[in-house]
């Protein structure tokens, strides 16, 4: 579904990301790990076209959207992104915040876009939120608001960027709940996490990221259970 081929990123004569191969299949549910600064945040917004890639090439579904020159709107609609920090707007509320790009990118209008909001906000156990503002809800509330408007797009592939980090530990479930029936749907995603536990749990695939590049690579419970890399010992010996 996504492909990363030889993907190279530098800022400013510092290279960040050096040669990352990744394939990601459909429904396949791929968690990132590694150091802070290892690349992570880096590597999904290249995937997302939030940065142009220097050197190498990133292919959806047999297209290279890594073209320079590419609209990249079109493709940001296909491959949402969930931040830490989830950014409502505060003078919004949580429904008028997921309806938003519905309405600006399609060019829906409300009644057009409101049944599937409403759809996702019951899926998510938050009907009887939907017309709070953001203040008004907890933190983890937010956070599943924030998934709510990405997935109102209707993306195929969803990226998640350390989207518990910021939360208090007992809102860390919530949030984790939404992620396991997202893959249970068979959602493909792409995942920066630090809950090691949780891509034990779920992930199809952990990658171990490293200065820039991938280290190891296979199923949870061969990299976090039996890691081959000394690089990837040394992390898990410091994180678990
Ligand atoms: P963390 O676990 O702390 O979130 P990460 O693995 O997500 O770390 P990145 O945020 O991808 O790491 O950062 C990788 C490196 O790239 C870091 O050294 C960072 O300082 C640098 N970097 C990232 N974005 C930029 C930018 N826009 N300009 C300059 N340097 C950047
Ligand atoms: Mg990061």
């Amino acid at each position: 579904m996504l492909r990363l081929e030889q993907v190279q990123k530098a800022f400013g004569g510092n290279a960040v990301i050096r040669g990352v191969d990744l394939e990601i299949g459909a429904g396949e549910m791929v968690c990132l790990i590694g150091a802070s600064g290892s690349g992570k945040s880096t590597l999904l917004r290249l995937m997302n076209l939030l940065e142009p890639v220097d050197d190498g090439r990133i292919w959806l579904e047999g297209v290279d959207i890594s073209e320079p020159g590419l609209d990249p709107q079109p493709i940001r609609q296909r491959i949402g992104i969930v931040f830490q920090q989830y950014n409502l707007f505060p003078h919004m509320t949580a429904v008028e915040n997921v309806l938003l790009a519905p309405r600006r990118v399609r060019g829906q209008s409300r009644e057009q876009a409101r049944p599937s909001a409403e759809a996702l906000f019951s899926r998510f156990g938050l009907a009887d939120r939907m017309e709070h503002y953001p203040d008004q809800l907890s933190g983890g509330q937010q956070q599943r608001v924030a998934i709510i408007r990405a997935l109102a797009m209707q993306p195929q592939i969803m990226l998640f960027d350390e989207i518990t980090s910021a939360l208090d530990p007992e809102l860390v479930g919530e949030v984790l709940d939404v992620l396991r029936s997202l893959r249970d749907e068979g959602m493909t995603m792409v995942l920066a996490t630090h809950e090691m536990a949780f891509a034990r749990e779920v992930a199809d695939r952990v990658c171990f990221l490293d200065g820039g590049r991938i280290v190891e690579m296979g199923p949870p419970e061969q990299v976090l259970g039996h890691p081959r890399e000394a690089r990837t010992r040394a992390f898990l010996s410091r994180v678990l």
